[in-house]
């Protein structure tokens, strides 16, 4: 299944892009892509009612906006340094383990929203990555069931404020979790549709490319991941784990490249989709 969202901020309504109609609207359904939705086994109810309902349900017009594939998460948990080839542009050792950290939830955005800087920022930099949604409620899991508690992977740019990040207290999360900072999908696709092993990720700033990765150089793969978080807190349905991005940051390249006004940012991966944000002046 592949689920997005669409409509003004806030306000999104449920979609799903079928396999012959496209995209169409299903809020018949009754419910919104968060916690009580996935964790009621909703993907695989939605799908059961679709396949009776797929007549009654209109289409989505080209031109509304797509939103997070997913209602504000109870947390969105990243993951630094988990490409050796990112480690080392900034100028990290390997991790023994993985090296965890949080973006505020309402940092979450649609894949197509603009990007106001935050005020001040010099050092606002990209990062594409692949990222997951939680299904069932989580707490101390098994790698070998991992499965069983991801409802889908999308598309994710981890944006960061270097200089907030790293300079201003000495913990990543002022730096991750600007408004906007968050862009997810479009889509959210089910991992029956989906080889996360080896997937390209790509991203270029006004037309130029700067990462060009893959989620088989991975250091700790997915099933790692969601067992190793579910180790230090309660993954609830709904949430975010992003899985941290390979090489070509900006404040790895020489001299660093940071991003201003009037660039356009736009990434893609094999099956989820793209994104794309205008960066706009702070508000
Ligand atoms: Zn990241």
């Amino acid at each position: 299944m592949k689920l997005f969202r669409f409509g003004d901020p806030g306000r999104e309504k449920p979609g799903l892009l079928a396999p012959q109609a496209g995209r169409v609207d299903v809020s018949a359904f009754g419910e919104d892509y968060g916690e009580a939705f996935f964790g009621s086994d909703g993907m695989a109810r939605l799908q059961r009612w679709y396949a009776e309902h797929a007549a009654e349900c209109p289409s989505v017009g080209a031109d509304e906006r797509v939103g997070p594939p997913i209602l504000r998460p109870s947390k969105i948990v990243c993951v630094g340094l988990n490409y050796r080839a990112h480690a080392a542009e900034t100028g990290g050792k390997l991790p023994p383990e993985p090296m965890l950290f949080m973006k505020s939830s309402t940092a979450l955005a649609g894949p197509y929203d603009d990007l106001p800087l935050p005020r001040g920022s010099r050092k606002t930099d990209w990062e594409v990555e692949l990222a997951l949604v939680i299904g069932k409620r989580a707490r101390y899991i098994e790698k070998a069931r991992w499965s069983e508690y991801v409802a889908g992977f999308a598309l994710m740019n981890d944006y960061s404020e270097r200089e907030h990040q790293k300079e201003r207290g000495g913990q990543f999360v002022k730096g991750k979790s600007a408004d906007g900072f968050a862009p997810l999908g479009p889509l959210l696709v089910s991992p029956d549709e989906i080889d996360v092993s080896r997937l390209g990720l790509k991203l270029r700033v006004n037309g130029q490319i700067m990462q060009d990765g893959n989620t088989a150089d991975l250091i700790f793969d997915v099933p790692t991941l969601v067992s190793h978080i579910s180790e230090f807190m309660t993954l609830l349905p709904g949430d975010v784990i992003s899985t941290g991005t390979p090489e070509g940051v900006g404040m790895g390249r020489n001299p660093p490249v940071f991003l201003k006004p009037g660039d356009v940012v736009d990434y893609e991966a094999e099956l989820l989709g793209a994104g794309r944000q205008r960066i706009l002046e702070s508000v």
